[in-house]
């Protein structure tokens, strides 16, 4: 068990007695053991170890050269920094290629990367355009998540199911050059 593991674990035991709760009883005596793995599991994003290698590939490779909008579509889980609850949803990215092509499964990877943390939406969505523009160096991208948040939904204002939704662009994307935002928001619709 590392020194982490055993703070985050005693850390946990301590909430339960402050919510009034005792931690030896049967259900929740395991709790602070699950929940520091759980958390081991999650917070990828402060190992700086795990950050994705984003495999790159030229872009003219067997005579192909593919200078037309690329897009992936996938969900992610983060945790609200303000509330420590979850925020979660689908995000959609695309960018337009120049030198590079960007190995398919790597957005996924970059996105869960840099949602392992404590965030909030609008610094998520910058974070990994601008990771996987400094590897990729499109000529632009572009990154919508949206995402139910529950610090929203289950205190507060109580709005069930609102989603709230980030942009990021970069390059063409941001000056929305021949209308390729355009054409990406009506796509992803
Ligand atoms: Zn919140």
């Amino acid at each position: 068990m590392t020194e982490q593991t055993r703070t985050i674990e005693e850390l946990i035991r301590q909430l339960l007695v402050a919510l009034g709760e005792d931690p030896q009883r049967r259900g929740l005596v395991d709790t602070p053991a699950r929940v520091a793995r759980m958390f081991a599991e999650f917070f990828i994003g402060y190992d700086q170890s795990k950050i994705p290698r984003l495999t790159i590939f030229p872009n003219c490779e067997d005579g192909v050269v593919y200078n037309q909008m690329l897009i992936d579509k996938g969900y992610y889980f983060s945790y609200c920094e303000h509330h420590i609850v979850p925020f979660f949803g689908e995000y959609a990215f695309g960018y337009i290629p120049d030198k590079y092509l960007l190995g398919a499964s790597k957005i996924a990877r970059t996105i869960d990367y840099f949602a392992g943390r404590l965030q909030i939406a609008e610094r998520l969505v910058q974070q990994v355009v601008d990771h996987i523009d400094s590897v990729v160096c499109p000529k632009g991208s572009i990154l919508v998540m949206w995402g139910r948040h529950l610090c929203k939904e289950m205190r507060g204002v109580r709005k069930y199911g609102s989603p709230y939704e980030a942009i990021a662009t970069t390059g063409v994307f941001y000056t929305n050059e021949n209308g390729c935002k355009d054409e990406f928001l009506s796509r992803i619709k």
